[in-house]
């Protein structure tokens, strides 16, 4: 984008915009040019229509030209925008935390079918999208949400503080640090295998962070050392959540199964792939007879 452009009508600019993003291979170039402009202008749908004509003010052009030219370098929209909405919540997200995705808001929902009342625990919670959401719809006794990266918590920490939250953040390797037992307890952990890894588009390869995608050679350690845990931190007649990749089901509910779990179920996302695993503890025998 050059000068010029930055002296022109919300059209123009955005028109600049959008051929500028397709030239260098960007996804959806046209809605991203779109949303950058809403986000420096801050207009909606109805002022572009109303205003489009209109000449914009260079020094916002120079703003946007700019954030423009950082998402043709594949730097994912939600990371220029600074937020990125969840069941209905927005969320801060920075480079330290994963983008919070679509499928994701599955795992939440399953866990708000069963957590009323329930105390909650959300293992590898990034930016808190799920443990937060969950605090704010569910009604929960108790919400804590672990993660290894202190600069990912910092996040956390301010978008419970965003939603009025009552979370509580403890930095961990996984299930390390935590104290007490829990009723439900939530994870979507790494689960992309290192190969993998390598072939993901570059908006994620490049941009997110590494610790919280990339799960070895075989994807699943984060499964096997969660699990191998769990019946420490998970009360009998709990629950336990997890996200998974579209060809982990059959594994992540073997492991489960191994580890005395009961009731194993496997839900698939809107494009039909598996996606969430569910599982319970087992109770007490003598609670049982
Ligand atoms: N819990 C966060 C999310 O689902 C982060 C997950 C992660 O870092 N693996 O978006």
């Amino acid at each position: 984008m050059t000068i010029k452009d930055v002296m022109s009508t919300y059209r123009e600019l955005l028109q600049t915009a959008r051929e500028f993003l397709e030239k260098k291979g960007i996804a959806d170039a046209g809605l991203d040019a779109w949303y950058l402009l809403a986000h420096v202008f801050g207009i909606d749908r109805a002022d572009f229509f109303m205003y489009g004509d209109e000449p914009v003010s260079p020094e916002k052009a120079l703003i946007y030209k700019e954030l423009v030219e950082k998402r043709a370098m594949h730097v994912p929209l939600q990371y220029i925008t600074g937020t990125q909405q969840f069941m209905g919540l927005e969320f801060e997200v920075d480079e330290n935390v994963l983008i919070p995705r679509q499928e994701t808001e599955l795992l939440a929902e399953e866990v708000l079918k069963v957590c009323k009342g329930k105390s909650v625990l959300d293992i590898c919670t990034g930016s808190g999208c799920i443990i937060i959401s969950l605090a704010v719809l569910g009604n929960l006794n108790k919400a804590v949400g672990t993660d290894i990266s202190p600069k990912a918590l910092e996040v956390a920490e301010r978008n419970a503080k965003r939603h009025n939250a009552a979370v509580e953040f403890i930095q961990s390797d996984l299930l390390e640090k935590v104290k007490g037992s829990y009723d439900i307890i939530v994870s979507n952990p790494p689960y992309i295998k290192s190969d993998e890894y390598r072939t993901l588009m570059p908006e994620v390869r490049d941009h997110e962070p590494r610790l919280a995608l990339d799960a070895g050679e075989t994807g699943l350690v984060f499964y096997e050392r969660i699990i191998k845990n769990l019946d420490k931190y998970l009360k009998p007649g709990g629950y336990v959540f997890f996200e998974i990749g579209y060809n982990q089901g059959k594994e992540v509910s073997h492991l489960l199964y191994e580890a005395g779990f009961e009731n194993i179920n496997v839900k698939k996302d809107y494009s039909g792939y598996d996606r969430i695993v569910c599982a319970k503890k087992r109770l007490n025998d003598i609670m049982e007879e």
